[in-house]
């Protein structure tokens, strides 16, 4: 039998797997234990010194050539029957086999420095209030012998510092129009902003870093489409220059003329991704004052780039709340067809709006682009 123990961190799987490990071997059975977490905690948790813990196959580049080559034609069916003998360590009758080094995922030094967060691979130089400076020391020594070890062509630093316009909650929205909603409600109506959407949530390793957010706003913002944005996509839109003035220029001429009239950049900064509740608290202004329901709004969000769990409830709490949300990153739900199914379309009967799944900022623009226009019509409006 083969059992996966998984989950967010700190919910107990090193606990669990330990006493699994444990209640197997007490009950007479072999048992195999694979850390496969990145902070290969199992080890220390069956009691080992982080010292012996054992080497992963990533980390023994000679044996790796050995079975599959090096380099020209590799062999995609090496034998490797003897390596998990060969890699695992018997730790009391258990055995245990190792994964990943997160260390190993880095090109310079990754240093621990806290009892409860060693990484096998990774440098401990623990603190304490009476060593704190001198440890300070040996930590800056080695991060700058370390200097020399990158790979230029993995180091992205950004480049000056950059402007940025920011701190618009709704009240400095409505003061920014003059007191009341009326401009925006006109603007809207008028076609010159064909509707808004907030573009908010993380950056994600498994996307070019900001290129998801940047893509889909300087998209939308040229198709007159408002864009607010919170959290770490704010900051992507701000090193890219959209939060300026001058940013209005980009946009369509319907969005450019108001920015330009209002003095403010087509790209609203709402506040941190705890505060998407603000945008949330703005659709129901505009919905109040059209006598509508939220859903019936062209308006719709997006998180190119989450990753969090925090992003995943903020995005079930835009959909509840009738917002159409584009994700840039498949959700882990396509185990279930029912889930999955309820997900991008089943929602919609129900809630007035659904997900959509799209990684490519152009379509996603498109997928929001046709949803805007569907609810400008529905509510009587040029598309
Ligand atoms: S949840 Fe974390 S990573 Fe995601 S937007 Fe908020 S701060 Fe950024």
């Amino acid at each position: 039998m083969k059992l996966a123990v998984a989950g967010k961190g700190g919910v107990g799987k090193t606990a669990l797997t330990a006493w699994l490990g444990d209640y197997l071997r007490r009950g007479g059975h072999q048992a195999w234990l694979v850390d496969a977490d990145t902070t290969l905690s199992l080890g220390p948790a069956l009691g080992l010194p982080f010292s012996r813990i054992p080497l992963p196959l990533s980390q023994d580049a000679a044996l790796a050539a050995e079975r599959a080559g090096n380099g020209g034609l590799l062999s995609l069916t090496p034998d490797v029957a003897d390596l998990p003998d060969r890699l695992s360590l018997d730790v009391d009758g258990l055995r245990l086999l190792v994964m990943v080094q997160a260390a190993s995922c880095y090109h310079t030094e990754v240093v621990t420095t806290s009892p409860k967060a060693h990484f096998a691979g990774a440098t401990h130089i623990e603190f304490s209030i009476q060593n704190a400076r001198e440890r300070a020391r040996e930590v800056v020594s080695l991060a700058i012998a370390a200097y020399a070890k990158r790979n230029p062509d993995r180091v992205e630093i950004p480049g000056k510092p950059v402007s940025l316009i920011s701190g618009f909650s709704n009240e400095a929205v409505v003061a920014a129009l003059g007191g009341s909603l009326t401009p925006l409600l006109d603007a809207i109506k008028s076609g010159a902003i064909r509707g808004a959407v907030g573009v908010v949530g993380c950056n994600n390793p498994r996307v070019r870093h900001d290129a998801g957010h940047v893509g889909l706003t300087t998209e939308l913002i040229k198709r007159d489409i408002l864009v607010l944005d919170t959290g770490c996509a704010a900051t992507a839109h701000g090193m890219s220059g959209l939060k300026t003035l001058e940013a209005a220029d980009l946009a369509g001429p319907g969005l450019s003329a108001v920015c330009k009239a209002l003095h403010i950049p087509p790209v609203l900064h709402v506040g941190s991704c705890v505060d998407n509740s603000r945008i949330m608290q703005l659709c129901g202004l505009l919905a109040d004052a059209l006598g509508v329901d939220i859903a019936d709004l062209p308006v719709a969000a997006a998180a190119m780039e989450w990753y969090s769990e925090k992003a995943v409830s903020i995005g079930l709490y835009a959909v509840a709340s009738g917002v159409f949300t584009v994700l840039g990153v498949t959700p882990p739900i396509l185990g279930s067809k029912t889930v999955t199914d309820m997900a991008v379309s089943g929602l919609e009967n129900v809630l007035g709006a659904t997900f959509a799944v799209e990684p490519d900022p152009l379509k996603a623009a498109d997928l929001i682009d046709a949803r805007i226009s569907a609810k400008r019509q529905a509510l009587g409006l040029k598309p």
